[in-house]
């Protein structure tokens, strides 16, 4: 069974009003489990309505969305149990970024679900290992001493220490200096191979798709128009 199921998913805006306007119109895509699938598309295209069905925060209006085994179509769907399965690293790192220090920052989420004591310090030096932050340099730093490419990697640490099974990647690496787009490549791709995580990868960068996605997906005005392969998709006859 796929581990994200989406079929024939529709979205209006303002629905019965002048301004009524359908971001989504007949999508469907997998994602199998482990696997890196992309979403690819301009701005306005539906791209981040549709990652929104994918932790709850939007529940289908019409067509099946299937997460982690969890049917967001069912009003008994448990959307605690699903936010906690589907960890999502935003656009802009500030819109989850909340403590003052890195470990805190880190610690937020399993704190919150129950974590404490050795098993908290453990796994927030296993989530700042995952990203390159070393635990004992980093931990009592200011968040906002970081650099934009430190903060982003703090923002990643954070979601995964709640060590989700599906990863939802919003624009990774948009606004990074090179250097720091590379070590986040780098560090994606090793995630991928450690973790056998199941990644959701909205970008706009074929080269980034091309380098970490199994299978991709192009909205155009909230249509899936091409789907396939990096390879087959971007290779020039
Ligand atoms: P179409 O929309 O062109 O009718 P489907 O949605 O039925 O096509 O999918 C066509 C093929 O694409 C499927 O047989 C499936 O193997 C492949 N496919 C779709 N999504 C993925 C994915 N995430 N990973 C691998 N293969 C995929
Ligand atoms: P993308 O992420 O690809 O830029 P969005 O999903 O943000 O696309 O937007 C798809 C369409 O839906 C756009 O035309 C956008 O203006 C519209 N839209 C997005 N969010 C809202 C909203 N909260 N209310 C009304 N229209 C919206």
């Amino acid at each position: 069974d796929p581990v994200i199921l989406v079929e024939d998913l529709a979205r209006d805006y303002l629905p019965g009003t002048p301004l009524a306007h359908r971001a989504l119109d007949g999508v469907s895509l997998v994602a199998g489990a482990g696997e890196v699938v992309a979403i690819i598309g301009p701005t306005g295209s539906g791209k981040s309505t549709l990652i929104q069905h994918f932790n709850g925060l939007l529940r289908p209006q019409r067509g099946r969305v299937r997460v982690a085994g969890i049917d967001l179509a069912s009003p008994r769907a448990d959307l605690r149990a699903l936010r906690r399965r589907v960890g999502i690293l935003f656009q802009r790192p500030e819109d989850q970024l909340f403590e003052r220090f890195v470990g805190d920052e880190v610690a937020f989420g399993p704190y919150k679900y129950g974590l404490r004591g050795d098993a908290l310090r453990q796994r927030v030096r296993w989530a700042m290992d995952v990203v390159g932050l070393d635990f004992d340099t980093f931990r009592d730093r200011p968040v906002f001493a970081l650099s934009g490419g430190q903060r982003r990697k703090v923002a990643l640490a954070g979601v995964l220490a709640l060590r989700p099974e599906i990863l939802v990647l919003d624009e990774p690496t948009a606004g990074l200096d090179p250097q720091s787009r590379e070590e986040l490549l780098a560090i994606l791709a090793e995630l991928r191979e450690r973790e056998g995580l199941t990644v959701v990868l909205v970008s706009h960068n074929l080269d980034e798709v091309a380098r970490l996605a199994d299978y991709a997906y192009v909205l155009a005005g909230g249509r899936v128009v091409l789907h396939g392969t990096p390879r087959s998709l971007f290779a020039r006859p």
